[in-house]
């Protein structure tokens, strides 16, 4: 099983899978497909003789039931196939670096590039294992190439062991999670699933359920244009509204000021000229509230500015993105209970987190396929510091494997 895993995922991060959100079309990229027609053609090799690619770029394919109980629950098990627009995935050259003895990681194709224990410590607990990187000059693409290899090795290890029963397995390998869009063309009814679990977190023995709700807000404003010869007392510069809106955002509640559970307010986007200037956010918060009261924040900010400019206008537009997966799990407490199970049984110590982010599964959980997510355990995602253990890849296709055995068992 083990060189199985790690030699999938070898093969899978040499192909550049960057999706592009400034692209319209699904997937954002079509160079997505390569990867996908891979995948095809390797569980069509280890016999999912239904393994195939839509016209969206979704791989889909199903491991069949082999047990004799006709009340097992259908498990959707995901994984993404892009990598996220932050860093290039093109010509990734992945590095072993086996029997890790500790001590920081310098990469071979940018010394400047060192992976430091201080900074992940999470390598103090990696020693003797085989740690995958880039070389540096690249992400590595563990997110989510990892969730991949090992939903196929586990694929692979079911099969060639027909003594351990499970229920249906659907696979679904999604395009352009890292743009938001991972699910917007799911076939649900072709897919046939009763909830799922995506295999896109990070620290080996890890289970969340639940992740940030989301929101965007855009902040158009329309200011006073005027020759700037003739403006005393005139000109209202919508450059300088939106710059004081921006002055104005509590310093407390930005990403790179909170952590565990406190949302932010988050600007990502500014364009302007002196008659009109458009400002783009994203809110996150683990509760509903917790969004409304940012929102109510910051639009009271922007009455606030806009009192000076009487003769300039604003609107405000929050658009919904995604929600706090736990909503729907909560009313589905075994999808979570024996994923936890499951992570025991292979051998660890079950750790319950929060995704400050989204995934794939915080969507569909919301699309009516409630969906938890399962460590990956890849580490320093979307950067050119991504590793991953061979030794946690293959504890995550041992907890896919013992998953399968768990609802089999108990229905
Ligand atoms: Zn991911």
């Amino acid at each position: 099983m083990a060189a199985s895993v790690t030699d999938r995922f070898l093969r899978y991060v040499v192909i550049d899978t960057q999706s592009d959100a400034a692209s319209p079309i699904q997937p954002s990229t079509e160079k997505q497909k390569n990867l996908g027609r891979l995948l095809v053609e390797e569980l069509l090799e280890i016999g999912l003789t239904d393994a195939h690619l839509d016209e969206h770029g979704y791989v889909y394919a199903t491991i069949p039931s082999n047990t004799h109980k006709n009340n097992v629950p259908v498990i959707c098990i995901c994984a993404h196939m892009d990598t996220a627009p932050d860093f290039s995935g093109t010509n990734v050259k992945p590095q072993l670096v086996r029997n890790y003895q500790g001590g920081d990681i310098r990469l071979p194709g940018d010394t400047s590039q060192v992976i430091r224990v201080a900074e992940h410590p999470v390598l103090k607990d990696l020693i003797g294992h085989d740690i995958v990187t880039s070389d540096g000059t690249t992400l590595l693409g563990a997110d989510d190439k990892a969730g991949i290899a090992e939903i196929v090795a586990a694929a692979e290890f079911l099969l060639n062991n027909p003594d351990i029963k499970h229920g249906a397995i659907r696979i679904l390998f999604t395009t352009d999670e890292e743009i938001g869009r991972g699910v917007d063309k799911v076939d649900f009814k072709k897919l046939g699933a009763d909830f799922g679990y995506t295999m896109d977190g990070e620290t080996a023995g890890t289970i969340e359920d639940e992740s940030f709700s989301a929101d965007g807000v855009e902040i158009a404003i329309k200011g006073v244009a005027i020759h700037p010869g003739f403006a005393y007392g005139k000109m209202e510069n919508a450059i300088r509204i939106a710059g004081e809106i921006i002055a104005r955002l509590p310093k407390n509640m930005a990403p790179e000021t909170t952590k565990d559970r406190d949302g932010f307010i988050h600007p990502t986007g500014v364009t302007g000229v002196m008659e009109k200037a458009k400002l783009s956010f994203i809110i996150r918060d683990f509760k509903e509230e917790g969004l409304k009261t940012k929102e109510a924040l910051l639009e009271k900010i922007t009455r606030e500015v806009m009192e000076a400019y009487p003769g300039s206008s604003y609107t405000f537009t929050v658009k919904e993105q995604y929600r706090n997966m736990k909503v729907v799990l909560d009313r589905h407490p075994e999808i979570v209970d024996y994923a936890v199970e499951a992570i025991r049984r292979a051998g660890m110590e079950p750790v319950r987190g929060s995704i400050r982010g989204g995934t794939d599964g915080s969507r569909l959980s919301f699309m009516g396929l409630p969906c938890a997510n399962i460590f990956a355990g890849g580490h320093a995602f979307h950067s050119p510091l991504e590793f991953v253990s061979s030794q946690d890849m293959e504890k995550a296709v041992k907890t896919i494997v013992e998953l399968a055995k768990l609802w089999e068992e108990r229905a």
